[in-house]
C-alpha cells in the first residue's frame, strides 16, 4: 500500500506567493525574488509531505498563476497576440506568462489578457487555452523539469503532476471554425513525449495525468482520444508509471473506459461518489491499482476514519494491499494550508476541522492504520478522530430548533413575486423613472491599500469604532459624489466596509466561524477565505441597512442595496456534510429574505442580490443539473420575494459559461440582471439569439479583471451586438463585475468611457 497526494496548495501558508506576484507586477521587486518565494513554498510543501511520510510527493502542482495556464506555456499554446512581449528585450518567460494572464498595458503594447472561467464545480479559476486548425505546439518552458531538479534537490524523488492531454485540449476553445479540438491531440502528442522523455532522463518514475473530464459526460470521439493518447505514451514509456487521476465526481458509465486505459494507477474520488467504488472492484484488469480518494480535498472536515477504513478494506479484500494508494479526493489546492495557525478558533470546533497539512498526515494514518499498525501514537490518533466524529453529530453548538421550523413552513407562494414582471416593470419606472440603457456598476468600487489598513487598524484597536466608521462615510460619500459627477444612473455605495462579499454576511449570521488564515487560491494572486458553515443559519440583526441607508441620505440618485445570494453564500462556504446543500440553501435564503424586506423598509427601491456562484453549484453530469437548479432557482427566489412590485430585484452573475442554463436564469425572475460577458467577446449574446429573455439585462461591457482601460469605442461596439439580440428597452450599461480590485485610476477613466458609450447608444436609438 501507498500514500500519494494529487497537488498541494502553493500560495503559502502565509499567502507568500500572493503577495510576492503583486509585488513584482507593481515593479516593487525583481524576478529573482519572486522566483526565490516560489521556491520556498515548494520546498515547503515538499518537507510537510515528506515528514509526514508520504510515499509518492507531487512536483509541477506548484503555480505562479493556474496550473492551465502552464500547461499552455510548457507545450507553446501562446497566442499571437502576445508574441510581442515575448521578443520585448527585458522581458522574461514569467511575464509572458502573466501577459496571458492578467494582459499587458505597456511599452506601447495594448493586449488583452486571455479568457478565464471556473474550474468544474470549484471556485478556482483557470486560463483557458486557445485553439486554432491545425495548431503546431512545441515545448517551450522549463518549469515542469526545474520544478522535479528543485524536488530532487529536496531528496524527494518527485512525481511529476500534468494535466492530462485529453482533459488539457478539453478545457481549451477553439478560436476558430472548422475543426475540433481533440483533432489537435496528434499534434500535441510528441509535445508530451518530449516531456515525458525529459522527466526520465532526469529519474522521474511516476506521472500522474490528471483527467477529470472522465468523471463528466465524455463523447464518443473524446472516448476514442483516450484511448489513442494513453496507448501511444504506453508505446513509448513502457517502464514509465502512470497514475490517471479523476475527481470531482465518479466514473459512472465511462468507469469501463477509464479501467481500459494502460495505466498503472487509477485515482477515484470516493468523497464525491463512494458508490463508484463497488463498480471499480468489479471491472478493474489485474494490472491496475486503485488510488482510492478518501480524504475530502474541498473540505474542512476531519476524516472520518472508520468509514475510509472500510472503503480501504473492501478494496484490500479484492485486490490485496499491493494496489491500493491512499489519497486526498482531488489536490488539496481546495484546501486551506494548515489548521495549526488557528489559534482563535473555538476549540471544540477546531477539533472537528483538518486543513492541507492535516489531512496528509490524515492519508498517511489511514494507510497505517489499514496496514494494522500498532504504533502508539496512531492508534492514539484514530481514538481522537473516534471522538471528535460522535462528538461533532451531537453538538448542540449545531441545532437551532426556530431555524429547522421556519424552513419546514416554506411555502410555494414564499418564492414569487407579488406579480408577473410586466406588471414589476411598469411600477417601477414609474417609480424609479430611469433612462434608456442605465447605467450602473456592480457594487464595489476599489479597496485601495488606504481602506484596508483602515480595515486593519481597525480590527488591531488602533482606530476607534468612530474613527473607523467616519473614514468609511468619507470614502462612500466621496464615491457617490463622483458616481453623480459622471453621470451613473444608479449609483452603489462601494463595498468599502466590507472584506469580503461572503465573510462579511457570515461574520453577521449565526451558524458561521471564521478562520484567520483559511485562505484558497481563487483566481492568480487572488485567495478567498471561505467561512465555515457549521450550524443552523439565522439573522440576529439587519446587516447591510446602515451603509445602504447612509449612502442613500446623500443623493437624490438610486443607491443599489447590495446583498449575496444564499446560492453564493453557501458555495463560498465550507458547508456542513452533515445535511443536504438544499436544506442549508433554504436557511441562508430566509436570512438574506428578512434583509431584503429590511432594506425595502428603510427606503432602499433597488436591491441587488448578487449569485455569481449558480452556475458553479451544477453538477457536473447533466442528467444531475434540474434537481440541482429546482432548488437553487428557489432559494433566490425565497430571497427576493418579499418585497412589493415597485422594489426593483437585481442579480448579477460572473466568470461562468450562462447559455446552457439562460432558462432557469429567467426562472430566478430577478427584475435585472447584470452578468459578465466582455471578456468571451459576448458570446453569451448567443443564447439570447433562440431564447427571448424576458426582464432587463446588463451584459457587462468591460472586463474589470484586467487593468487595462477599455475605449468607448469598444463598448459602443459590444452594446451593438447586444442590441442585435436583445431589445433596447431592457438593456443596462454596466462593467462586468466589482471594481474592488482596480485602482482608481483605471477605474475612472473606465467608467467615464462606459457612460459616453451609454448616451451614445442611447442617442443613436432615438
Ligand atoms: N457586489 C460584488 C462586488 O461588486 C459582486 C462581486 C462578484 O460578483 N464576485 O464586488
Ligand atoms: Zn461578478
Amino acid at each position: 500500500m501507498q500514500t500519494h497526494i494529487l497537488g498541494y496548495p502553493r500560495i503559502g501558508s502565509k499567502r507568500e506567493l500572493k503577495k510576492a506576484c503583486e509585488q513584482y507586477w507593481s515593479g516593487k521587486i525583481l524576478l529573482e525574488e519572486l522566483l526565490t518565494t516560489g521556491r520556498n513554498i515548494c520546498n515547503h510543501n515538499w518537507n510537510i509531505q515528506k515528514e509526514a511520510g508520504i510515499d509518492l510527493i507531487p512536483c509541477n502542482d506548484f503555480s505562479y498563476y493556474d496550473q492551465v495556464l502552464d500547461m499552455s506555456l510548457i507545450v507553446g499554446a501562446i497566442p499571437v497576440r502576445y508574441h510581442e512581449v515575448a521578443l520585448k528585450k527585458n522581458n522574461s518567460e514569467l511575464d509572458l506568462y502573466f501577459a496571458m494572464a492578467r494582459g499587458y498595458q505597456k511599452d506601447g503594447l495594448d493586449i488583452t489578457a486571455m479568457e478565464m472561467t471556473k474550474w468544474f464545480d470549484t471556485n478556482y479559476h483557470y486560463i483557458v487555452p486557445e485553439f486554432y486548425k491545425n495548431q503546431q505546439f512545441t515545448l517551450t518552458s522549463d518549469k515542469i523539469f526545474n520544478e522535479f531538479a528543485g524536488a530532487k534537490q529536496a531528496g524527494i524523488n518527485s512525481k511529476p503532476v500534468l494535466i492530462g492531454l485529453v482533459s488539457y485540449l478539453l478545457l481549451g476553445k477553439e478560436k476558430e471554425e472548422g475543426f475540433d479540438k481533440l483533432d489537435l491531440a496528434k499534434n500535441l502528442l510528441p509535445v508530451y513525449t518530449e516531456i515525458l522523455t525529459k522527466l526520465q532522463d532526469q529519474g522521474a518514475q511516476w506521472i500522474q495525468f490528471d483527467e477529470p473530464f472522465l468523471t463528466l459526460d465524455v463523447t464518443e470521439k473524446a472516448k476514442e482520444t483516450y484511448q489513442y493518447v494513453y496507448r501511444e505514451l504506453r508505446k513509448q514509456f513502457p517502464l514509465l508509471k502512470f497514475i490517471v487521476a479523476t475527481y470531482f465526481n465518479g466514473l459512472k458509465d465511462n468507469a469501463s473506459l477509464a479501467v481500459s486505459l494502460p495505466a498503472d494507477v487509477l485515482h477515484i474520488d470516493l468523497v464525491r461518489n463512494p458508490e463508484q467504488l463497488a463498480d471499480i472492484l468489479h471491472t478493474v484488469p489485474e494490472n491496475l491499482s486503485l488510488s482510492l480518494g478518501v480524504v475530502d480535498g474541498r473540505n474542512i472536515w476531519k476524516n472520518d476514519y472508520e468509514k475510509s477504513l472500510a472503503f480501504i478494506k473492501k478494496a484490500i479484500e479484492k485486490l490485496g494491499t499491493e494496489r491500493i494508494f491512499v489519497a486526498p479526493s482531488c489536490s488539496l489546492l481546495h484546501s486551506p494550508c494548515d489548521l495549526d495557525f488557528e489559534t482563535a478558533l473555538q476549540p471544540e470546533i477546531k477539533n472537528w476541522l483538518s486543513f492541507a497539512k492535516q489531512k496528509v498526515k490524515e492519508v498517511v494514518s489511514l494507510k497505517a492504520l489499514a496496514s494494522g499498525t500498532e504504533d502508539e501514537s496512531i492508534l492514539a490518533d484514530f481514538e481522537d478522530n473516534k471522538k471528535a466524529v460522535a462528538g461533532r453529530k451531537t453538538s448542540s453548538l449545531i441545532h437551532n430548533d426556530k431555524v429547522k421550523q421556519r424552513v419546514a413552513a416554506i411555502t410555494e407562494e414564499d418564492a414569487q413575486r407579488k406579480n408577473s414582471f410586466r406588471i414589476r416593470k411598469e411600477r417601477q419606472q414609474e417609480s424609479l423613472q430611469l433612462p434608456l440603457f442605465p447605467t450602473t456598476t456592480i457594487g464595489s468600487f476599489p479597496q485601495t491599500t488606504e481602506v484596508r489598513s483602515w480595515r486593519a487598524q481597525f480590527k488591531k484597536g488602533d482606530l476607534s469604532a468612530e474613527q473607523y466608521d467616519a473614514l468609511l462615510k468619507e470614502e462612500t460619500q466621496r464615491t457617490i459624489r463622483w458616481q453623480e459627477e459622471i453621470g451613473i444612473d444608479v449609483l452603489v455605495h462601494g463595498e468599502f466596509e466590507r472584506n469580503d462579499m461572503v465573510e462579511y454576511f457570515g461574520e453577521k449570521l449565526e451558524g458561521f466561524i471564521f478562520t484567520k488564515n483559511g485562505w484558497v487560491q481563487s483566481y492568480g494572486s487572488r485567495c478567498v477565505k471561505p467561512p465555515v458553515i457549521f450550524g443552523d443559519i439565522s439573522r440576529p440583526d439587519p446587516m447591510t441597512i446602515y451603509w445602504s441607508q447612509y449612502a442613500q441620505s446623500q443623493t437624490n440618485k438610486w443607491v443599489k442595496g447590495m446583498l449575496t445570494g444564499p446560492v453564493t453564500i453557501l458555495q463560498w462556504s465550507f458547508v456542513r456534510d452533515d445535511q443536504p446543500r438544499s436544506e442549508t440553501c433554504k436557511q441562508i435564503a430566509l436570512a438574506i429574505r428578512d434583509e431584503v424586506v429590511d432594506l425595502e423598509k428603510a427606503g432602499i427601491r433597488i436591491i441587488q442580490i448578487d449569485e455569481p456562484a449558480i452556475r458553479e453549484g451544477l453538477p457536473l453530469r447533466k442528467a444531475e443539473w434540474q434537481n440541482y437548479l429546482k432548488w437553487a432557482v428557489e432559494a433566490f427566489r425565497i430571497s427576493a420575494s418579499g418585497v412589493e412590485d415597485a422594489t426593483q430585484i437585481h442579480t448579477h452573475m460572473c466568470y461562468s459559461e450562462f447559455n446552457d442554463i439562460i432558462k432557469n436564469i429567467a426562472d430566478m425572475d430577478a427584475d435585472v440582471i447584470t452578468i459578465e460577458c466582455s471578456r468571451s467577446q459576448m458570446e453569451l449574446l448567443n443564447a439570447f439569439a433562440d431564447f427571448k429573455y424576458p426582464n432587463e439585462i446588463g451584459p457587462g461591457v468591460y472586463d474589470i479583471h484586467s487593468p487595462r482601460v477599455p475605449s468607448k469605442e469598444e463598448m459602443i461596439e459590444l452594446l451593438r451586438k447586444a442590441q442585435n439580440v436583445i431589445p433596447a428597452t431592457q438593456l443596462w450599461v454596466n462593467p462586468d463585475c466589482g471594481l474592488k480590485t482596480r485602482h482608481w485610476e483605471e477605474t475612472e477613466k473606465a467608467l467615464i468611457a462606459m457612460v459616453a458609450a451609454a448616451k451614445e447608444a442611447s442617442a443613436a436609438y432615438a
